[in-house]
């Protein structure tokens, strides 16, 4: 092992990987530092580092060891960079450890193991310099050339999903900014771009780590691997059969079809290309299959979640089919009134949509529409209606 550089960034790194290795794993970590060079190293520049084989780091063996910890955990991290010595408890609570870091001869105790498979060498090589290559990874280089595929896979099945339904042949740059489009909910864009970079935990990536191999199988479905397929399209445990049931029934009465979707066709969801006679790009009607499909896919990422992390796979957790649909309703109806409340004020975090988009994009699905004014963008209580799960008009909750 290296020698540690004995110093106050040392001893912040050594609070926050006791944090990565001692929180239960599944709650959400949320380190709170005063350090810009722990967050710069760890979370900011981590990858980089990572990527160049951690040459010329300082503090490598604990960088390292976080960042294993870190990706490990089934629960999100999220870094908060503090001023120094403010009145912040947990900060000064980190420094005092930070303090007692620095003045110690020995880190006994400290765990700097990485489960082996898990410690990521060798650089890749791309960003590599003539001099830093030779620097003692030559040897590897067979291992960094392996392209890293997941991504452009991904793209690849949306691409062709796209083609079959559309004829039209979406470049990467497409795809990516579709995904990001403002009508689609953040955390649902966040969902879409690490599931086409492969990098949510689920099925494969649990294989590839000692003592957690069991974690790649659906406890529900005959021992199947889990995979975003088998999550969205075949699971008898994440709800999805209800969902999809339940977003055809809308869609239907657009006349559009969501049966038998392709995972491709789920995940490119974001690229529809409806038209109107005329020709032209129905606005409101992509607008709406987005927005229905998004939420939708999202909403059996949280149920499988909540069913395999926070209730362990319990075959007894499985939702019924009236809970699954009182969720989508609640999602679905939310969305709505937000996009009521979007075409009437500007929204922290959300654009401003035009009135008249918001009354085309849910015209046709309304619960008791033919009752409701020309303009109901300001009426609260305004809901979907689907003919399944469908609450009493003038309720709001
Ligand atoms: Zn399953």
């Amino acid at each position: 092992m290296d020698t540690l550089e004995q110093s106050n960034n040392t001893g912040e790194l050594i609070a926050i990987l006791a944090a990565a290795q001692d929180a239960p794993e599944n709650v959400t970590l949320h380190i709170i530092t005063d350090s810009q060079y722990a967050i710069n190293g760890i979370h900011k520049y981590g990858q980089k580092i990572e990527r160049l084989g951690y040459i010329d780091t300082a503090n490598r063996e604990i960088v390292k060891a976080i960042r294993a910890s870190l990706r490990m955990r089934p629960g999100d991290t999220y870094f908060e960079k503090v001023k120094g010595h403010s009145s912040n408890v947990g900060n000064d609570g980190a420094d005092a450890l930070a303090g007692t870091g620095a003045v110690r001869e020995e880190y006994d105790n400290i765990n700097l193991a990485i489960p082996t498979d898990y410690d990521i060498e060798g650089a890749e090589f791309i960003g590599l310099t003539q001099a830093q290559l030779y620097r003692g990874i030559r040897e590897k280089l067979e291992k960094l050339l392996k392209p890293r595929r997941g991504a452009v896979v991904w793209l690849d099945i949306i691409r062709w999903a796209v083609k079959e339904k559309t004829e039209t042949f979406p470049t990467d740059r497409t795809i990516w900014r579709a995904i990001r489009h403002p009508d689609i909910d953040r955390k649902v864009r966040a969902y879409l771009y690490k599931t086409i970079h492969n990098t949510n935990k689920v099925g494969e990536y649990w294989e590839k780590i000692p003592g957690f191999e069991g974690r790649a199988k659906c406890p529900q479905c005959d021992n199947r691997i889990e995979s975003v397929e088998h999550i969205m399209t075949e699971c008898t445990g994440t709800g999805q059969q209800t969902i999809w049931k339940l977003a055809d029934d809308l869609l239907t009465k657009k006349n559009i079809d969501i049966k038998n979707q392709s995972i491709g066709g789920i995940l490119g969801c974001a690229l529809p290309q409806f038209k109107l006679a005329t020709g032209r790009p129905n606005k409101a009607l992509n607008r709406l299959y987005t927005i229905i499909m998004t939420e939708s896919l999202y909403l059996i990422w949280i149920i499988r979640c909540e069913w395999i992390i926070e209730n362990m796979g319990d075959p007894d957790k499985i939702l019924s089919e009236q809970e699954i649909t009182r969720k989508w309703m609640h999602r679905i109806n939310r969305r709505l009134r937000l996009d009521q409340i979007m075409s009437t004020k500007q929204q922290y975090k959300w654009k401003k949509v035009s009135r008249k988009l918001v009354l085309e994009t849910w015209q046709g699905v309304l619960n008791n529409e033919e009752n409701l004014p020309t303009d109901w963008t300001q009426i609260r209580g305004v809901l979907v209606g689907t003919g399944v799960g469908m609450r009493p008009p003038g309720r709001n909750r």
